[in-house]
């Protein structure tokens, strides 16, 4: 059985009182449930973020790292330093990350190295834009940034991978893919590993869908027989949406 997750992405949001708060609530709502469930803070508040969420099963997960271990690298955070505050998960490739700090398919396989390098298990995100699905070119997009950030791995290192398909024209817009626009992706990325990796790799695989999820619209996609969970930004930043996502499964 694949395993079933919601992350909560919150971009640059709460600073450390405010995080201290999300995670109060979210231990106070955080009940039995088949899901993962993974918070990303901002990357100055995971220290006290994984310190936080000890007793509950909520994982604190960054949004970014950096691919080199260390080094005159201003700025920059390495997986190793990640895992020594307790940091075991980072998102990579967000489409933010690639738009505003141009990160490209084969930074992103370097990235993927280096966190799989460490023991780290990789949420890997990429998507289509508006003029790609207008173009009919969805698939092909999608194909080849799989392929080229990914396809250098064996399959062994799939079993630290999540995927997690975000359609740029849906994140943050309050548009969302309808459920079959996301099924037909998700099945179309499931035959892409399938076909590189064999079935087995393929039907372990959770791919997460990500782009406007609400309350009002998670059961429905989630009902989606290969979508295993979302990537939420915007109804992540509320203890109460974000749970009744959770409990969307
Ligand atoms: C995201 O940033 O990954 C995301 C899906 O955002 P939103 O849910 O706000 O569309």
């Amino acid at each position: 059985m694949r395993k079933q997750i919601v992350a909560g992405n919150w971009k640059m949001n709460n600073d450390v009182a405010q995080t201290e708060a999300l995670i109060a609530s979210l231990k106070a709502q955080n009940k039995t449930t088949n899901a993962e469930v993974m918070i990303a803070p901002t990357a100055v508040n995971l220290s006290q973020a994984s310190n936080s969420v000890k007793g509950s099963t909520i994982e604190v997960v960054a949004q970014n790292m950096h691919f080199a271990e260390s080094g005159a690298y201003t700025g920059e955070i390495s997986a190793g330093m990640l895992k020594s505050i307790g940091v075991n998960t980072v998102i990579l490739g967000h489409s933010e990350r690639r738009e505003y700090f141009n990160e490209t398919d084969e930074l992103l396989a370097k990235k993927v190295d280096a966190a799989l390098a460490n023991g780290m298990r990789v949420i890997f995100c990429f998507g289509e834009e508006l003029a790609d699905r207008k173009a009919g070119n969805e698939e092909a997009v999608v194909g080849s940034q799989i392929k080229n950030a990914l396809f250098h791995l064996g399959a062994d290192a799939f079993q630290n991978i999540v995927l997690a398909y975000e359609p740029v024209w849906a994140i943050g817009t309050g548009e969302t893919a309808s459920p079959e626009q996301a099924q037909d992706m998700h099945a179309f990325i499931r035959k892409t590993l399938a076909d590189k990796y064999g079935n087995d790799v393929a039907n372990s695989l959770s791919i997460l869908y990500g782009g406007s999820v609400k309350p009002a619209n998670a059961e429905e996609i989630f009902s989606k027989p290969d979508v295993d969970g979302g990537l939420i930004g915007g109804a992540s930043l509320k203890a109460e949406d974000f749970f009744a996502i959770v409990n969307a499964f």
